[in-house]
């Protein structure tokens, strides 16, 4: 059986966190193992709270996991505290598996998931551990600290983040036209993912799902690029027209 590990935060309204990443590792037939990292209080109108879990907690949660259920990938979303990352990164330096950090900074609904320390903290710390990191345009401009607005600064970014130390960097550049565009750098190649842009309100959980979806194929020993390109086109499938939950901005579907 493939296992695949997540350490994320908890939204209870199940569409994105490590509800979301436990729903996609399952999709590819990958059994699901999770960390959690903190809780947030949410539904699909808002988030009410968020509280970090104590360092010893996170970590007595994942020496459990890797001891007795090792994963073949692993993946990191919203991890709340510069301490709690920097636990997270010296454990990463000896993980014997790929790891992928999508750098959760705020919900869907604006609010910030972590505070400032932790920004520099992802990027001297984490981002050296991983082996993908998973950035939407704004959490790449907070990385690099500079203007991306199109397909160029993009790029920049993409070569400027992977400087600090991942092998390779996906950055999610939203809509352009009519197309949904990425930049992904495997190594020294740069190629550009491109799906069609689905207007929906219902994308609560898309970054879990994308890099969830990575993790999993990586899991299952799929080649990087032929990973990238699975984990969009699930993604894209997933944002196709599906029943609505909830009042608020509804998850992606998760259903086939
Ligand atoms: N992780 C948690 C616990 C969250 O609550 C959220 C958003 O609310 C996210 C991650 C990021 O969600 P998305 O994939 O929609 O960016």
């Amino acid at each position: 059986m493939t296992i695949a590990l997540t350490i994320a935060g908890s939204d209870p309204s199940g569409g994105a966190g490590l509800q979301a990443d436990l729903k996609t590792f399952h999709h590819f037939q990958v059994y699901g193992t999770s960390v959690v990292s903190l809780l947030t209080v949410q539904n699909t109108q808002s988030v009410l709270d968020v509280r970090i879990m104590d360092v010893d907690l996170v970590l007595a949660q994942l020496d459990a996991v890797l001891s007795d259920v090792p994963p073949s990938a692993a993946k990191t979303g919203a991890l709340g505290s510069a301490r709690l990352i920097e636990a997270i990164a010296d454990r990463a330096q000896r993980f014997a598996f790929p790891l992928v950090v999508d750098p959760v900074m705020v919900s869907k609904h604006g609010d910030r998931l972590i505070d400032d320390d932790t920004i520099d903290s992802i990027r001297r710390r984490l981002l050296p551990t991983a082996t993908w990191v998973t950035p939407n345009r704004h959490e790449a401009q907070v990385i690099t600290q500079s203007k991306i607005d199109d397909v160029a600064s993009m790029e920049q970014a993409a070569k400027q983040i992977a400087d600090m130390g991942p092998d390779n960097v996906w950055i999610k550049g939203g809509r352009l036209g009519d197309e949904s565009l990425d930049v992904v750098r495997i190594g020294s190649e740069t190629r550009h993912l491109r799906g069609p842009w689905i207007d929906t309100q219902d994308t609560h959980g898309t970054g879990c799902v994308l890099s969830a979806a990575l993790t999993a194929n990586l899991a299952l020993g799929v080649d990087a690029w032929q990973a990238a390109e699975t984990a969009k086109a699930f993604l894209t499938r997933a944002l196709r027209p599906h029943p609505k939950i909830g009042r608020g901005i509804g998850p992606v579907n998760f259903f086939p």
